[in-house]
């Protein structure tokens, strides 16, 4: 199918899940992941509407921002960052989902502050307590969190995590219930109005992350089909 009808789809399913949740749609940003899907695919889908896009490859993200400068459109990085790539992203992504570790801020920081940007960012949160899973821990989070303070051109939104991939979704609400928890955890200790986003949610999972209270899911194949 076409991606502008995949994402037609996945839009009417955001809207049926907020009309079940009680939600309003405009409170849920969609970021389609592009990552695995090629430049053409990417203009397909900001032809739709779509205006910033997702990707968890410095590489492929630094290629693809080259081949796109001239369209008015955007890259988040959600994925695992090794330090040493920090540049890549101060250079060419809007916002960072998966801060989880101290030394990465640290880096993301610097090449920032090199270039006078800020980044806005997201601290991943292993939810699943999976050994391969990225993110802190959350009972890692409030101290963490302090830590970020002094790193001045992070500006810090909120929480993301990947639920666990399980056909029991009980074990995936779990997750996104671990985030929520975190979420109040942070703000308790926080001024208003922090931690307010929460990214969670993907193709297989988003209503259940849009009911559990997801402000931006993040969906890859039900807009863009199978990667390669
Ligand atoms: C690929 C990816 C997604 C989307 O996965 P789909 O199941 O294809 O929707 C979400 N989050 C991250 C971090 C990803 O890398």
């Amino acid at each position: 199918m076409a991606i502008a009808d995949n994402l037609a789809l996945v839009k009417s399913r955001i809207t049926a899940a907020c009309e079940t949740a009680g939600r309003q749609i405009d409170n849920i940003r969609l970021l389609p992941m592009s990552k695995g899907h090629s430049s053409s695919d990417i203009l397909a889908a900001h032809q739709a509407g779509l205006t910033r896009f997702g990707e968890n490859r410095p590489q492929e993200l630094a290629v693809k921002a080259a081949e796109l400068a001239e369209v008015e459109l955007d890259f988040a990085f959600a994925g695992h960052l090794q330090t040493n790539k920090a540049k890549i992203i101060a250079a060419f992504a809007a916002e960072f989902q998966a801060l989880d570790s101290l030394r990465l801020a640290a880096e993301l920081d610097k090449q920032c502050q090199r270039i006078g940007r800020e980044l806005p960012v997201l601290v991943e949160v292993n939810t699943s307590n999976e050994p391969q899973k990225h993110g802190i821990a959350p009972a890692d989070a409030i101290e963490f969190a302090h830590q970020l303070a002094v790193f001045d051109s992070l500006k810090v939104n909120g929480l993301m995590t990947m639920a666990v991939l399980s056909p029991d979704r009980a074990q995936v609400a779990a997750c996104f219930d671990t985030l929520v928890e975190t979420q109040r955890r942070l703000q308790d200790c926080a001024a208003p109005g922090s931690w307010e986003e929460l990214s969670m949610g993907m193709s297989g999972d988003f209503e259940l992350a849009i009911a559990k209270g997801a402000t931006c899911i993040r969906i890859g194949t039900a807009i863009f089909g199978k990667r390669n």
